[in-house]
């Protein structure tokens, strides 16, 4: 039996169409702002592949194949509400950000010709809302997909990918803008807003 006979699977299947339809429409603008800086090493590239094979092909193979059937098991009847609720935050925080952050936004560590900091918008009160959007995005992917391989792929692979990379970026962040981006960090928090923080300063 297709998987789309489920209408919770062409539910994540429509989000996962936007979603990407988010990233290509903000990956072909941001060409046109060149590159200066370039942090990649194997870590980076190895957590790239490692978190976009990992969250992508499993659900690829649940979609469209019946080899993770094995791993097929039933969520309760209210997880896909939920999910389906969750993925609709995530996929408005996602393009939220992309908005925002605009020309910078890069899909690894880069800052571009023009780097501007952005800390107006979704920005204003916390300093990674793309990330945010995808841990909401994750959770909505273990709540819609009743499959533990295909379901918890997501969450699994981004886990690593965040924790290594955050620290690292905002190391970068620091050393291009300085006391700028250290008072912004002071200001903000990382995926919610900082407890008892000002956003106006
Ligand atoms: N961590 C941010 C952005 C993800 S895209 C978020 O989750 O929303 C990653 C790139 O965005 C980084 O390579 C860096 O160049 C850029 N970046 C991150 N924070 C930024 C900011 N406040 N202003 C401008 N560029 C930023």
């Amino acid at each position: 039996m297709s998987k789309f006979s489920q209408p919770w699977n062409v539910v994540f299947f429509t989000g996962f169409v936007l979603y990407l339809g988010i990233r290509g429409k903000f990956a072909r603008q941001v060409k046109r702002n060149e590159l200066t800086i370039r942090q990649v090493d194997a870590l980076e590239k190895a957590l790239l592949v490692f978190t976009i094979a990992g969250s992508t092909l499993p659900v690829v193979l649940y979609l469209f194949t019946s080899w993770l059937g094995f791993a097929d098991y039933r969520l309760p009847t209210s997880a896909p509400w939920c999910g389906a609720f969750v993925m609709l935050v995530a996929l408005w925080l996602f393009w939220r950000s992309h908005a925002d952050l605009g020309l910078n936004w890069s899909v690894t560590l880069e800052i571009r010709k023009e780097h501007q900091l952005i800390t107006h918008g979704i920005y204003r009160s916390i300093r990674h809302p793309m990330y945010a959007a995808i841990w909401l995005w994750c959770l909505a992917q273990a709540l819609l997909l009743e499959n533990r391989f295909a379901g918890w792929a997501a969450l699994v692979t981004f886990a690593p990918m965040y924790f290594l990379r955050v620290p690292r970026e905002e190391q970068m962040m620091c050393e291009v803008f300085g006391q700028e981006y250290r008072d912004y960090m002071a200001r903000t928090g990382r995926l919610l807003p900082r407890l008892g923080g000002s956003a106006d300063a």
